[in-house]
């Protein structure tokens, strides 16, 4: 049986992973400091003798004996990430610090979290692992962005330096039960708006466009990339499926049968107009593809949410 520590266990996708490689015979350290992920998330896990869950911030090192490391923990909807952006640097490089250190100690596996956003707002389409970005430094998605770039480069230099077996995946939009309803995320703002027969705020003319992924695929990538050999990554794990924001909107109406009307807002500062994932590499390297279409997964999506408002 290994020993895995999740960071952000407790979070959207964190819950998810444990329960996964809980369901898979592991034993699961979740660490989790709760700020934009619960109890709740887990509260299902909490029984089984397999799995502990820690109220501790990654900015501080953890000490344990583990076999592999999974590092979540960040806020990652723009309003938890923007509400203390020196914290969200200090989660993305401290955390990325404490994490590499004890995995160097243990001589144990790390997968980092990273995202589609170090492709900022990307004048490469779709997004391949060899393109380097077009991020603002000083933009308000900086403190969240350029964490995650200083991440990655931690994460190749304790591979270079110190032999670390590191593993490093860039996450596209990722959407599924237990995201929060209020933070802001495109899926679960719409979701959440349809239900209550509000209107779906639709930022700018909705033509920007995102690739939405079911976060069942993702935990399948998660846990391919950690069981390859020789192989470090940074590798893309999303849905190729591209979807304008406004067909989105149509969509989740149509879906949720609302009476809910779109309504037009002022696009935020730095919203990246295009994402796509190139994922030849995925499917080379871990015989991973994405497996359930957008309407699938909305369709379990949307279920969650009516169990958790009105
Ligand atoms: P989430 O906010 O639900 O999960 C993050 C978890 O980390 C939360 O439980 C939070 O409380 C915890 N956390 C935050 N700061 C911490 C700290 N300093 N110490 C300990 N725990 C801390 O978000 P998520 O969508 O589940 O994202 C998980 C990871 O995946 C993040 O690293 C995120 O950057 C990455 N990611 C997610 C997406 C997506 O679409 N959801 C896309 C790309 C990358
Ligand atoms: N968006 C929107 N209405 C909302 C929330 C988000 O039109 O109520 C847009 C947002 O401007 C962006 C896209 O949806 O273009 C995805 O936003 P999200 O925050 O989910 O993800 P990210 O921008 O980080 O990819």
């Amino acid at each position: 049986m290994k020993t895995i520590l999740v960071t952000g266990g407790a979070g959207f996708i964190g819950s998810h992973l444990c329960e996964r490689l809980l369901n898979e015979g592991n034993s699961v350290i979740a660490l989790d400091n709760f700020f934009s992920g619960s109890k709740e998330n887990v509260v299902h896990l909490l029984q089984n003798p397999y799995f502990e869950l820690v109220r501790h911030d990654v900015t501080m090192p953890f000490f344990a004996e583990v076999d592999e490391i999974y590092n979540l923990a960040c806020p990652a909807s723009p309003i938890h990430y923007q509400y203390n952006p020196i914290k969200t640097i200090k989660t993305s490089v401290m955390g990325a610090i404490n994490m590499l250190g004890l995995a160097k100690r243990v001589k144990a596996k790390i997968l980092q979290a990273s995202t589609s956003e170090v492709y900022g707002d990307p004048d490469v389409h779709p997004q391949v692992e060899s393109y380097w970005g077009n991020v603002n430094p000083i933009g308000i998605r900086s403190c969240y962005d350029e964490g995650k770039r200083c991440a990655e480069s931690l994460f190749v230099n304790y591979n270079h330096q110190n032999n670390v077996d590191i593993k490093v995946i860039r996450i596209f939009n990722t959407y599924g039960p237990r995201m929060l309803p209020n933070d802001g995320r495109v899926v679960s703002n719409f979701i959440v708006q349809a239900l209550q027969n509000q209107n779906i705020t639709v930022y700018g003319d909705g033509s920007q466009t995102r690739s939405f992924q079911f976060v069942d695929d993702l935990v399948d990538g998660m846990l391919q990339m950690m069981k390859t050999e020789n192989f470090t990554g940074p590798v893309n794990i999303g849905n190729p499926r591209e979807f304008t924001i406004l067909e989105l909107a149509e969509m989740v109406i149509k879906m949720t049968g609302s009476k809910s009307k779109i309504v037009f807002e002022p696009l935020p500062q730095d919203d990246p107009t295009q994402r796509q994932p190139e994922i030849t590499l995925a499917k080379e390297k871990l015989d991973w593809e994405p497996k359930v279409p957008l309407e699938e997964g909305l369709k379990k999506t949307i279920a969650y949410f009516k169990t958790i408002i009105n």
